[in-house]
């Protein structure tokens, strides 16, 4: 007996855009996920670009994966309500002898079938974004790129799954997997359990679990990139995401907006040994903020609220990895999955479904719910609705984060909705509480009361982002 259909390990956004196109059909799917909550690996921490699909060689699965993933996220976006805009983006040559470079680049796009991209002069990329260095000399301009929020298409892809039936396993990370005569065994620090599939969507560790069960070995190198994040007063600095041709001084960093209204510049690309390894270095953050100015003038650096760092799933053979293993049936790989990743989501989710449903013969359930709410928000709001909203629940006129202007209402709405955030990081990439200038100097303790009240625990058992990441010690009660 099975305790699941199919185990996917993962909750980033290989593994929830899996189980959200799972959940239109009959069939039991159980998300393992070694930390508190989704989006805790290299999901959170990108450059959150819809990428157009120049980048990948025609042919390759990641340059299949981009086309079919940019092309989706629009309708996706929609269907769960979270920020996504085609701001379009830029790769500026910077002299002439690397223009070959470019029409390769162009080539390229259009041979993967990237549309409406064309090669802008000098003069028209300035008029384009004034901001952009005075040395460019052309650049490649892919209407089609756009930005996401990572977060959120994180979380509206679980909250969505769940709700159409797919039960997640918090806290339950994956030890050991043996291949059985029919499906598997999973071992994990919560249990032990039986799955007729596995999909292996463990970001930097998931060549730990293919090496597990096929002799055909796989390596994964987690590629460190450094970021830092500038306050919204720089955000419209550019309108599109920015990249540079690799020139003389190496690959370039970008320089974009994020969905939110942020300015993002990085990242780098350092090889590492620690799949945690995610804090950032001096050396890291100098060089982002040494080449940013190659590309756009004027940066106002002095800007920066925060930096942080995320892990390339880079495989050997630079390529996704989606695909049944071929010596253990019934084990499907969705490996190697570093850029374009995030923009191909929704096409690695249609695709290991499909290939799922065909394979177990699936039938489609007749009330799947494809809609999902986000998060009221009182900002989006005109003045007597807002007024409107505050008079029938005063708790969205209680401003708790006071740089992002969010409430004591949404913070609420975090906690208890489905898949509900359980720490202070939960709220945040939930609501963005804690995430403006101050970086919730000012509003965390405020948040941690509300966290408590709303989950009925104690205060000194509220976590930063679960485990032993506790912020109150201690055992006198009187002077919290
Ligand atoms: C610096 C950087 C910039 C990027 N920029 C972009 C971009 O602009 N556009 C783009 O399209 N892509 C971008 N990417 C790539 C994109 O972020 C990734 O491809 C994508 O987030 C990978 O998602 P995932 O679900 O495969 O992995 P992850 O998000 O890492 O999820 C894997 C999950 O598996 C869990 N897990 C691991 N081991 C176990 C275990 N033993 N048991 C249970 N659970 C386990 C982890 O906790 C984690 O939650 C970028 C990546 C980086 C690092």
């Amino acid at each position: 007996m099975y305790d699941y259909d199919v185990v996917i390990i993962g909750g980033g956004v290989s593994g929830c855009a899996v189980a959200r196109e799972l959940s239109r059909c009959k069939v039991n799917v159980c998300v393992f996920e070694k930390e508190e909550d989704v989006c805790c690996g290299t999901s959170k921490a990108n450059s959150g670009i819809v990428h157009a699909g120049y980048d990948a060689p025609e042919g390759s699965v990641k340059a299949r994966m981009n086309l079919r993933g940019n092309e989706l996220m629009e309708t996706l976006a929609e269907e769960l309500d979270i920020p996504f805009e085609r701001n379009g983006s830029l790769v500026l040559c910077l002299r002439r002898e690397d223009m070959p470079g470019l029409r390769k680049l162009y080539d390229r796009g259009i041979a993967n079938g990237v549309k409406e991209l064309r090669i802008l002069d000098r003069e028209e990329v300035l008029e384009m974004e004034p901001n952009v260095t005075d040395e460019v000399f052309a650049a490649l301009y892919a209407p089609s790129a756009g930005i996401v929020c990572p977060f959120e298409l994180n979380i509206a892809l679980a909250e969505n799954a769940y709700v159409n039936g797919v039960e997640f396993r918090f806290r339950t990370e994956v030890t050991e997997i043996k291949k059985l005569e029919e499906g598997f065994a999973l071992t994990t620090d919560a249990g032990e359990f039986k799955a007729r599939y596995v999909v292996n969507a463990a970001g930097v560790y998931a060549d730990r679990f293919h090496n597990m069960v096929s002799k055909d070995k796989i390596h994964i190198t987690a590629r460190r990139g450094d970021y830092c994040l500038l306050d919204k007063s720089a955000g419209k600095h550019v309108r599109s995401t920015i990249f540079t041709l690799p020139g003389e001084y190496g690959k370039g960093v970008l320089v974009a907006p994020t969905a939110h209204g942020n300015l993002i510049l990085g990242p780098t690309a350092i090889d590492i040994e620690d799949k945690e390894g995610t804090n950032t270095t001096r050396e890291g953050l100098d060089q982002v903020l040494g080449k940013v100015g190659l590309s756009v003038k004027n940066l106002p650096v002095r800007q920066v609220i925060t930096s942080f760092a995320g892990l390339r799933a880079h495989e050997s053979q630079d390529e996704f990895i989606i695909e049944e293993a071929e010596d253990a049936r019934g084990f499907i790989d969705c490996a190697g999955i570093e850029s374009p990743g995030l923009t191909s989501c929704p096409a690695i989710g249609e695709y290991i479904a499909g290939m799922l449903r065909d394979r177990m013969e699936l039938e489609e359930k007749e009330d799947f719910i494809a809609v999902r709410k986000g998060i009221l928000r009182p900002q989006s709001l005109d003045r007597e609705e807002r007024a409107a909203l505050i008079r029938q629940n005063p708790a969205y006129g209680n401003i708790i984060c006071r740089c992002e202007m969010i409430t004591e209402g949404e913070i609420m709405d975090a906690i208890n909705r489905p898949l509900g955030a359980r720490s202070l990081d939960g709220v945040k990439r939930r609501t963005r509480a804690g995430m403006g200038r101050c970086q919730s100097g000012f509003c965390s303790p405020r948040t941690m009361e509300i966290l408590a009240r709303e989950r009925h625990m104690d205060i000194r058992e509220v976590t930063k982002s679960g485990g032993n990441s506790r912020i109150v010690t201690g055992t006198n009660k009187d002077v919290l």
